[in-house]
């Protein structure tokens, strides 16, 4: 018998109409849709006149109910799973069932949509060469530094989830590990009412939202700016540097060049030219 297909599939972050076109008729045309939340998800579907049966598939019950899908999906039937907003298993239930998926022989196919993470990065203005999905930072302020630090070196725009409850938080916890200076993007309420997508450097953004309480309210993604001085030579590499520019130039315009060539702070490659002066 031929098995069934697993559809993952994207729903709306915030705004009904972001539903693809595919994405309903998917939804109408499978067997079952497997839903992290049925009550929340049977106001979408009502909405689209969609009235497969749901089934509850969440972190809780995933472990039991895995082999069950599997099961009804090897015997011939179509299944879609969704989240209650965005891609099901970014931050979502559902890699258990995408991992035996593959293992029991079954097609795997998604079905694209909104995602708040990618929203989040398409509009920050931030590189997009290379990014880091982090997902959400810890609860607690001590393994909020530790993940952090853990991601300071790399050079990769960084991607975050947060709640309103955590949000200041974070943004305080990013200031000393990743330094004020980085640029970042507060996006919120992506695709609501209360859009705001809001660029600045790391320690502006966390004195705006401790400044400001309704910028705490809503869902956040927190967009910043990889490791730039990752890019930059090492100390020894850097006085080379230096040290053929100032055969030729002035000692500032030596310094300043050299700075932007490796994308270290003036002052501190101005400190170490006149170091080099001195030798
Ligand atoms: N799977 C979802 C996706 O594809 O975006 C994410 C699910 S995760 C449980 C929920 C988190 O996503 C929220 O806490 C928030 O960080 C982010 N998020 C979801 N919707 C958002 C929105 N409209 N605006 C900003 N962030 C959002």
């Amino acid at each position: 018998m031929k098995h069934g297909v697993l559809y993952i599939v994207a729903t709306p972050i915030g705004n009904r109409s972001d539903m693809g076109q595919r994405a309903i008729e998917i939804l109408s045309e499978v067997k079952l849709i497997a839903a992290e939340d049925t009550r929340h998800s049977r106001h979408l579907l009502q909405h689209f006149n969609i009235d497969t049966h749901m089934w509850a598939y969440h972190d809780h019950n995933e472990q039991q109910q895995t082999p069950v899908l599997i099961e009804r999906m090897l015997s011939g039937d179509d299944i879609a799973l969704i989240s209650d907003a965005g891609t099901p298993l970014l931050s979502d239930p559902g890699y258990r069932l995408v991992k035996a998926a593959h293992e029991a022989g079954i097609k795997v196919s998604p079905v694209p949509g909104p995602c708040a993470a990618i929203a989040a990065l398409s509009a920050s203005g931030l590189a997009t060469d290379q990014f880091c999905f982090a997902g959400f930072p810890p609860n607690k302020s001590s393994a909020r530094i530790a993940f952090f630090e853990a991601l300071t070196k790399s050079r990769a725009t960084q991607v975050f989830y947060e709640s309103s409850h955590r949000v200041a938080a974070s943004l305080a916890d990013m200031v000393t590990v990743f330094g004020g200076e980085r640029e970042a993007v507060l996006a919120r309420e992506i695709s609501k009412t209360f859009e705001t997508i809001h660029k600045a450097t790391v320690a502006e953004l966390s004195q705006w939202v401790q400044e400001d309480e309704n910028q705490r309210k809503g869902e956040f993604v927190l967009v910043v700016q990889g490791n730039t001085q990752q890019q930059a030579s090492t100390t020894v590499e850097l006085e080379q540097m230096l040290a053929i520019l100032m055969d030729e130039l002035p000692l500032k315009q030596a310094s300043g060049l050299a700075a932007k060539i490796t994308g270290r702070k003036k002052n501190q490659v101005y400190k170490l030219a006149l170091d080099l002066q001195a030798k």
